[in-house]
């Protein structure tokens, strides 16, 4: 079914959250929000904020939010739908439902989201239902995964053939060139479409939200010269190293329980969900990457790594203990006995033993310290040091000081060595580390601004805090839910102008929807916004305390909040111009020094007198000292 977008504007705009929420959470004012303890993570002091004026609610211990129909999407599980329906039935507006030929309200995303269900039904039903399913349901019951569980975990099978699935896609009438988008489908050379999955059992791959954003097809029975694993390729909903397999089963059990699980296959993780162990995502075949590990830390601070014994699997640990320290990540790694892995453990041995693995996991200077020692690095004196060296580096990616001493000195008595010996050591890491970290960053911010990836973390100071602060203040100030203060930042500044991507992206959709009369709380404008990502990042800003408010409120007693707030916009649009201006006047007199001809030098320089008069006419425009005096 699809509701069209200004309806479920519509429906939002006629809910209070306040009111729907209060179902379910116990409130209580507080200044300008309500508090309540989260429904979302165990807690004891409340942390869980829901903002009137903005329709929006976070939680600063779990950083679950968003607006009302996120709220019953997690709170009841609930698909995006069922939670428009539900609101409307509560504010007593009735949806029609649409017909085919309106799929124009929908955007393009939803589309291949609702292709992704309907072909993950069809597989499901493949494997469940039908006759031709059965050689894939007995692999299943091979591995002792049960028919409950295959539903949970909406597995599927493909059925063999060339185009079975394009028949089926064609009796939908679903489109071939998204089809093709989502690698459902491929082109051949004749140009004839054949199924991309044909003949493999299927792992629905599930958005933290729990919708289908790709899949992942295995062989089971071995056939030559076909690869073991397919996925899907990225798309608009899919970007591989961003999602983990099982986190949308996982989230409530992470929360809950403080801690993550991290296994490598999705075998593993279906089979331990099965045993009740529930807190478990799966990295599945590609390396930890930085932004799963971003992901993560919104659950919890706490992972326990449970790869493989191999080669392969201590690599992949030891990679996965830098990224996630640099994360501020409590990590411990748990082994299994030789021979087992995680599905192969809790169909032999059960929940306890396995908790009892996880029990006795260790932390990462003992896991990598008994591994160096395997290796024999502890034999003779030039081995040793550096062994030590290598236990060293990973303790300079941890910002926290107080727990970097500590690591250290629980080498330095392990080992019998002497402390100061170890903070040499360390030093040399951490400058290391150091610019190792900025290089890193700087690539990472080169590649957002030209992909729009989310901005989580502030970008190193090469690249200009001051600068990337002002942004998030001129972002924040967007959500204020004040259109002339939105009018007045868009006829400043166009949403290219800001550094970071993640940001013209964001002031693009606050603007258009300013222009077009849309609503413009935020509670409204996350909706427009389809990354996830993006929208928690927004919700943090927005509910970050407005500090620079306060200071001025006590500076200016009496003085309307508006009044201030309008002060706010000026000096803070005025700051970022300059600032953008210098960066262009520096750059100039950079070429200045190294221009070849004299006719290019006086260009340059007549070009910083314009830059640096439109400087002073920004600092006239934006004036504001007179109208508090
Ligand atoms: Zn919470």
């Amino acid at each position: 079914m699809r509701i069209p977008e200004n309806k479920i504007e519509e429906i939002r705009a006629e809910a209070n959250i306040v009111d729907v929420i209060s179902e379910f959470v116990q409130l209580r004012k507080r200044g300008k929000n309500f508090l309540g303890l989260c429904p979302f993570h165990n807690e004891k002091t409340p942390s869980f904020t829901v903002s009137e004026d903005k329709q929006i609610f976070h939680c600063f211990g779990c950083h679950a939010g968003g607006n009302v129909y996120k709220f019953l999407m997690d709170y009841e599980k609930i698909s995006f739908v069922e939670a428009v329906q539900e609101i409307a039935s509560r504010v007593g507006i009735s949806i029609e439902v649409d017909d085919e030929s309106s799929s124009e309200w929908q955007s393009e995303q939803e589309i291949l989201y609702d292709i992704n269900t309907v072909v993950a039904k069809y597989f499901s039903d493949n494997l469940l239902m039908k006759k031709e399913g059965e050689i894939a349901q007995n692999y299943f019951h091979n591995r002792k995964i049960k028919i409950q569980t295959m539903r949970t975990f909406g597995l599927g099978y493909a059925l063999p053939g060339r185009d079975v699935l394009v028949d089926f896609l064609k009796s939908r009438k679903i489109d071939f060139n998204k089809s093709l988008a989502l690698g459902l489908i491929g082109s051949g050379n004749d140009g004839r479409l054949y199924d991309k999955f044909s003949g493999r059992i299927i792992f629905p791959i599930f958005s933290p939200n729990g919708r289908v954003v790709a899949f992942a097809g295995r062989v089971f029975n071995e056939k030559e010269g076909t690869a073991k694993y397919l996925n899907s390729p990225e798309s608009s909903i899919y970007t591989k190293g961003r999602i983990f397999y099982g986190l949308s089963h996982a989230k409530d059990e992470i929360r809950k329980l403080d801690r993550v699980i991290l296994v490598e296959g999705y075998m593993d993780l279906i089979s331990l969900y099965q045993g009740g162990i529930k807190n478990v995502v799966a990295v599945s075949g590609t390396a930890l990457t930085e932004d799963q590990a971003t992901l993560l830390s919104r659950y919890t601070k706490n992972v326990v790594l449970l790869f493989d014994a191999d080669t392969a699997g201590i690599k992949a640990s030891m990679r996965s203990i830098e990224i996630l320290l640099k994360r501020d990540m409590e990590i411990k790694i748990a082994s299994l006995p030789k021979g087992e892995d995680p599905d192969s453990f809790i169909h032999n041995f059960g929940k306890d033993k396995f908790e009892e693995i996880i029990k006795r996991s260790v932390n990462f200077i003992e896991y990598q310290s008994s591994y160096y020692e395997s290796q024999g690095m502890f034999e003779d004196v030039s081995k040793t040091a550096e062994a030590i060296r290598e236990l060293v580096k990973p303790i300079a990616l941890i910002k926290d000081e107080l727990k970097r001493n500590l690591l250290l000195k629980s080498i330095a008595k392990k080992f019998n060595l002497r402390e100061k010996l170890l903070e040499v050591e360390l030093e040399k890491a951490i400058n290391q580390a150091g610019k190792q970290l900025t290089a890193e960053e700087r690539t990472k911010f080169r590649e957002q601004a030209k992909e729009g990836s989310v901005v989580t973390e502030q970008p190193s100071k090469k690249a200009s805090p001051a600068a990337y602060n002002l942004e998030r203040e001129i972002i924040k100030l967007l959500f204020e839910g004040d259109k002339e203060i939105i009018e007045f930042i868009a006829a400043h500044i166009q949403p290219e102008e800001f550094l970071i991507n993640a940001h013209s992206k964001i002031a693009e959709t606050v603007y258009e929807s300013c222009s077009k009369g849309d609503d413009i709380i935020a509670g409204a404008l996350v909706e427009k916004i389809n990354d996830e990502e993006l929208q928690s990042y927004i919700l943090e800003l927005t509910f970050e305390k407005y500090q620079t408010s306060k200071k001025w409120e006590e500076i200016y007693p009496g003085i309307p909040h508006e009044k201030i707030l309008n002060k706010i916009v000026r000096d803070t649009i005025k700051k970022f111009k300059t600032s953008l201006i210098e960066g262009q006047i520096a750059a100039n007199h950079r070429k200045i020094s190294s221009a070849e001809t004299e006719s290019e030098k006086v260009e340059l320089m007549r070009e910083n007198l314009d830059l640096e008069r439109s400087k002073q006419k920004l600092k006239d425009e934006l004036k504001t000292e007179e109208e508090f005096l």
